[in-house]
């Protein structure tokens, strides 16, 4: 068994986590009770790695390996009353009663700190419980500050504790499209500091982009959060199905990570997701492979406000789902591929991996998920990154902050962290087969190293 263990923590973060155990209770034939009350037909395949995302408690119960934070009850009383709200196991719920005010040196520093070792003791008791835990998955936003200060604190509790297993994180990046306060490219900023060093692979959740597909393309005007998250849970469900059901590509997230980073600095992945459809409409739209494969590669689909062709892809994981022809999907891919080879860096052969699960999500009958490595992810971080300096180059709000003991030179170091970031992926993105590496030691002849 290879088990994972899920957090969420945050507005944002409790919102989309519990859509996605609805989303994936359903694929599995987990009723709200834990029961497992699936088809017969498909009996196997939903429980033969169950035990990846639950616990089987006395009774045949399955129990989600979940543990659920914040820094104040509202959201997480909504869980608890709401459809799957007791599926949870009680003392997995930890939170407090002050608040963040969106503010991450609260969640990093002060409120939060007081309660990361509640936290932990609920995360040591899930770890310790697992027969050869694979890692952890965190669901948050980065804009606010539970989530994002919080959340951020607790990964790199984890790393220091748990400092073999894997991380992988469900972020959502901050809009001004779908904002709350001026204040969220800070916390975004401080938060992908973090994030750079202390996860192993990010996907990406994008507000921007995620306003964009419910306005342009599914044409709801006012979108609301449970617009936004309909897309993120049905992005979340087609991310972790390779690690759910039986299969081989990316079967765990070691190998995920594997397949798709070349440099430990760039996990930052773009997600898409065909057909995209909104909310309770899905089960009119019905695509061929072709159309899928299509749509899938489309700037539009993209759960990040970032052009692919505007980079290029370092590296990329399609997973298609529901009963078709494995031939027809490598072919489609082949295609791609073949067609747009100068959007695929030509230093690593072969950067393209795909795969079939037979299980399509709920209410489609078959759909693709893609996960890319893009250079184009830059466009992102520069958006939020001229946003932090508008603000910082004045120190407007900063006083916030160092109230709550943080030091501006965090600030600056985030910035610049950032900054390299980006720099790194347009490095890349330039680089070609002909260029000399930067460490030539298989050249002996021509001698000197540049500087
Ligand atoms: P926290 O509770 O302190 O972690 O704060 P929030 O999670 O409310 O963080 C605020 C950020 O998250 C802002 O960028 C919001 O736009 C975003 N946000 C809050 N709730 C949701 C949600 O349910 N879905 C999405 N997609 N974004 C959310």
């Amino acid at each position: 068994m290879r088990e994972i263990l899920h957090v969420q923590g945050g507005q944002c973060g409790n919102q989309i986590g519990s859509k996605f155990w609805e989303v994936i209770c359903d694929e599995h034939g987990v009723d709200p009770t834990g029961r497992y009350n699936g088809d017969g037909s498909s009996s196997d395949i939903q429980l033969e790695r169950i035990n990846v995302y639950y616990n089987e408690a006395s009774g045949g119960r399955y129990v989600p390996r979940a543990v659920l934070m914040d820094l104040e009850p509202g959201t997480m009383d909504s869980i608890r009353s709401g459809p799957y709200g007791q599926i949870f196991r009680p003392d997995n719920f930890v939170f407090g009663q002050s608040g963040a005010g969106n503010n991450w040196a609260k969640g990093h520093y002060t409120e939060g700190a007081e309660l990361i070792d509640a936290v932990l003791d609920v995360v040591r008791k899930e770890a310790e419980n697992c027969d050869c835990l694979q890692g952890f998955q965190v669901c948050h936003s980065l804009g606010g500050g539970t989530g994002s200060g919080m959340g951020t604190l607790l990964i790199s509790k984890i790393r220091e504790e748990y400092p073999d297993r894997m991380m992988m994180t469900f972020s959502v990046f901050p809009s001004p499209k779908v904002s709350d306060t001026v204040v969220e490219p800070y916390n975004a900023t401080l938060s992908v500091h973090q994030l750079v060093e202390n996860a192993d692979e990010c996907m990406v959740l994008d507000n921007e982009a995620l306003y964009d597909i419910c306005f342009r393309t599914l044409k709801l005007t006012t979108p609301s959060f449970g617009d936004l998250n309909h897309l993120i849970s049905a992005t979340m469900s087609g991310v972790t199905c390779c690690l759910r059901f039986p299969g081989q590509l990316n079967s765990d997230l070691r190998k995920l990570a594997v397949n798709l980073i070349p440099f430990p600095r760039l996990h930052f992945f773009m997600v898409g997701f065909a057909p995209l459809t909104s909310r309770g409409s899905q089960q009119y739209i019905s695509l061929t492979v072709p159309e899928l494969t299509q749509q899938m590669w489309d700037a539009k689909n993209m759960m990040c406000a970032a052009d692919p062709r505007h980079g290029r892809y370092l590296t990329a994981s399609a997973m298609f789902r529901g009963k078709m022809s494995t031939k027809e999907v490598d072919e489609q891919m082949i295609n791609v591929q073949n067609k747009n080879s100068s959007y695929f860096v030509e230093w690593i052969p072969n950067n393209v991996k795909s795969s079939v699960c037979d299980i399509p999500p709920k209410g489609l009958k078959m759909s693709s998920t893609f996960v890319g490595n893009s250079t184009s992810i830059q466009e992102m971080f520069r958006r939020v990154s001229e946003q932090f300096t508008a603000m910082f180059r004045r120190k407007a709000f900063l006083h916030w902050y160092t109230g709550e003991g943080m030091d501006e030179m965090e600030f600056t170091e985030a910035e610049s962290n950032m900054n390299d970031l980006v720099a790194e992926y347009q490095q890349y993105q330039d680089a070609t087969a002909e260029d000399e590496g930067e460490y030539e030691d298989d050249h002996p002849d021509d001698g000197e190293y540049e500087t």
